[in-house]
């Protein structure tokens, strides 16, 4: 179902989306403060089916605390606090669901993750079902304008949803947000899909169409923890202490950018979004109670700064490294290859030596074209082989044409272009958030207990 929209009398508003922004400080009565503040609950119908839609985008090992979840992954302690409040409204059927993508696959990672994150004592305490969402059915649902997607169908089904994603940048559609977390209710196709070449139907457009079928719903949007160049552990992570709420799924996005320094105008998917609505994009329809919005505004740069010509990301540039051109990655580029961005900058700052490559360039995602005067060309993924095998400008093709390749063809494939990267950091992409982790060591505001339930 579309998402109301405000009713107008002549050009007057009548009802502004309230959205309410506090300031996290202690369990349950932040969060409890920022849901009233915002009337977030008013129209929970009774004895509803509630699904909890969090944010769990990584996980690895066993031991909870060797992974980064801060400004990663929706806070435990935000979840936690949200089932209470459901269940003093006395909500007894709670669905928390997300789908997870790891690489390579790991059947029991969701379970592992779930169970660290404490869902397993919520359900013994409320009865709250956890589910991975690809062990479940999905429902195709017709969008118009030509775009079908496939939907989890407990999400779909339910009388409402609580929607609780990071407060975060994303390298590719500048914030991740509430309409962003809904990608991870539709199935793996579908997420391909949403990555298309079609720059009219491009992933702004098609993820701004997803609340389209969204039940009834509260937004939290968990900025305990923010993430300036996420989505990933890879960002810089800080101690924000921010909750922000609102029954609008749209109006609280277009605050969370704002928080991050962004005009919801500089957002594309959330000008689709508001021009799919009949919606104003500078937030005039809206109401903020709690905090002013001013004086919790934090520019995040949602990527790693790259050098001028747009050839190299500064942090390698910085060490010298010449004969070699990585473009940023486009919005074609979907998940599980978007995941490699996070290991071919470490592999290859440590695979310099200080002797200049022989005019290498990658190309990733689905269009990219090579530049003119490059010796060798490393194509990384079978869409991008695709575009480009029969080009004539690529004088040298090294391809890794796997869907999403193989961390042994990538290896080969920088090896055979005369970049001796290590295998081990491709081969040990689980260790990656060791490397990570000691960011954070030592740091009493990154606290752990967030992500734990007692
Ligand atoms: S090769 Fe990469 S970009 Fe292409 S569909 Fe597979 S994961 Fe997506």
């Amino acid at each position: 179902m579309k998402e109301k929209k405000p009713e107008k009398k002549g050009t007057e508003i009548v009802r502004k989306p309230i959205v309410a922004i506090v300031s996290y400080e202690k369990p349950l009565s932040s969060v409890r403060k920022a849901v009233d503040l915002a009337h977030g609950l008013d129209n929970l119908p009774r004895r509803a089916r509630v699904f909890i839609k969090p944010n769990v985008v990584f996980w690895r090992g066993v031991y909870p605390g060797v992974l980064p979840k801060w400004g990663v992954i929706t806070t435990s302690r935000v979840v936690e606090d949200v089932v209470v409040l459901l269940n003093e409204r006395g909500v007894n059927e709670i669905i928390i669901g997300e789908g997870p993508v790891f690489y390579p696959k790991d059947e029991e990672a969701p379970t592992r993750a779930f169970e660290s994150l404490g869902y397993d004592v919520l359900k013994k305490r409320y009865g709250v079902q956890y589910i991975d969402v690809f062990q479940r059915p999905f429902e195709t649902v017709d969008l118009g304008e030509g775009v079908t997607l496939n939907f989890n169908n407990d999400f779909l089904s339910s009388d409402f949803v609580v929607n609780i994603p990071v407060l975060k940048t994303h390298a590719q559609t500048v914030v991740s947000l509430g309409i962003k977390n809904l990608k991870g209710m539709i199935d793996m196709q579908s997420r391909k899909k949403c990555h298309s070449v079609n720059p009219e139907k491009n992933l702004n457009y098609m993820i701004a169409k997803l609340p389209d079928r969204l039940p009834p719903s509260l937004t939290i949007l968990d900025g305990i923890y923010t993430n300036e160049g996420g989505p990933g552990f890879d960002g810089r992570i800080r101690r924000s202490n921010i909750l922000v709420a609102s029954p609008d799924l749209l109006s609280a996005d277009m605050v969370g950018a704002k928080i991050l320094g962004y005009d919801p105008a500089e957002v594309p998917h959330l000008l689709y979004a508001a021009k799919h609505q009949d919606r104003p994009i500078d937030l005039s329809d809206v109401k903020v109670v709690g905090r002013k919005l001013e004086d919790v505004v934090c520019p995040h740069k949602y990527v790693a700064p790259y050098n001028e010509e747009g050839t190299l990301p500064k942090e390698l540039e910085k060490r010298g490294i010449k004969g070699l051109s990585y473009r940023q990655c486009d919005l074609t580029l979907c998940t599980s290859c978007f995941g490699l961005n996070m290991i071919i900058p470490t592999a290859i700052a440590r695979a310099w030596k200080g002797a200049p490559w022989n005019e290498v360039e990658i190309l990733t995602g689905k269009v990219m074209l090579p530049s003119a005067g490059k010796k060798k060309t490393i194509l990384i993924g079978k869409c991008i082989y695709q575009a480009n095998r029969d080009n004539p400008d690529i004088q040298e093709m090294i391809a890794v044409k796997g869907c999403p390749p193989s961390a042994k063809a990538i290896v080969k494939a920088f090896h055979q272009a005369g970049i001796e990267v290590t295998a081990e950091i491709f081969e040990q992409r689980e260790s990656l958030p060791d490397l990570f982790m000691k960011r954070y060591r030592n740091k009493s505001e990154f606290e752990e207990s967030h992500f734990v339930i007692e």
